[in-house]
């Protein structure tokens, strides 16, 4: 078991280094970032397989390039944080890795520690998360569950991996936490799209910074009213709900979205659905 203390060094640890891994590819201290770019950008090259585990990091040695694979298998946002945890494995200089589907925060080691923190910190950077609340004119302790779906939306990473962010970094108290969790993702997702999906869902809102949006087909993204999307035949619109309209990935591509009233516009990027091959590859259409 790690104790308090120990928690507290590696996370510092993982803080220092994942800000330092920003800076090197040019991201800033708040901006959100696309993890499979990263990783290209810094020569570790992704694979997505068909293999049922959670990720792997390889690395055979001096002189034979590491390499991190993700199983295609898991749901799209369980695929993102893997990576920032995998890459933790690289940047930290562990060895060969196999991370399985199961693991607990119960069985820990320090490293596994240690590099989800990495990845946390590299995904959701403590300025971006200030920022994230800031411009949407949030404060944590009114945080309500759609503001957790809109924030983890736009850091792409899944609802409740914010939240137990925003729960590790003191920014909400457990009682906070227990309560935004126990509204559940799938029934968070009913009450938006007025019935029960699995699909994964983008919330997008106009203070939604990225130039892109990674998300693989059958995945579902919500719109505001005023936003149109270019090529529908890769991004189709399903149906409005309160909230806007909702888009579904149909077919694997890059298009572009954007408001009819700002100069708000971004890509989306669209995946096969359980993509395997190189994630540079991982948008080009059949
Ligand atoms: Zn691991």
């Amino acid at each position: 078991m790690i104790n308090n203390v120990q928690r507290k060094q590696l996370a510092r640890e993982a803080l220092q280094l994942s800000s330092s891994i920003r800076k090197k590819v040019g991201y800033d201290s708040f901006s959100t970032l696309n993890i499979f770019d990263l990783c290209e950008a810094i020569d570790v090259p992704v694979r997505f397989v068909d293999i049922n585990m959670e990720g792997m990091y390889v690395q055979m040695g001096e002189g034979v390039k590491p390499t991190i694979l993700i199983s295609a298998l898991r749901p799209f946002h369980r695929k993102v944080f893997t990576c920032a945890h995998e890459l933790g494995h690289h940047v930290f200089g562990h060895g060969f890795t196999i991370d399985d589907v199961v693991r607990s925060g119960g069985h820990y080691t320090n490293e596994e520690f240690l590099v989800d923190a990495f990845g946390s910190y590299l995904l959701m950077p403590p300025l971006g998360i200030k920022s994230a609340m800031s411009k949407r004119g949030l404060d944590f302790q009114h945080l309500d569950p759609i503001d957790c779906l809109r924030i983890s939306s736009s850091f792409g990473v899944g609802y409740a991996t914010l939240i137990n962010h925003l729960y590790f970094n003191g920014h909400i108290g457990k009682d906070k936490s227990e309560n935004l969790l126990g509204t559940s993702l799938k029934s968070l997702k009913q009450s938006i799209l007025g019935k029960s999906v699995s699909e994964t869902l983008f919330v997008i809102d106009k203070h939604f910074s990225n130039k892109t949006i990674d998300i693989e087909v059958s995945g579902l993204i919500l719109l505001p009213r005023d936003f149109e999307v270019e090529n529908e035949d890769l991004l189709k619109s399903k149906t409005e709900v309160l909230e806007g309209m909702i888009y579904e990935a149909v077919s694997p591509g890059i298009t572009r979205v954007y408001s009819r009233y700002s100069e708000w516009s971004s890509f989306v990027r669209i995946q096969a659905y359980q993509y395997v091959g190189l994630s540079r590859f991982r948008h080009l259409s059949d």
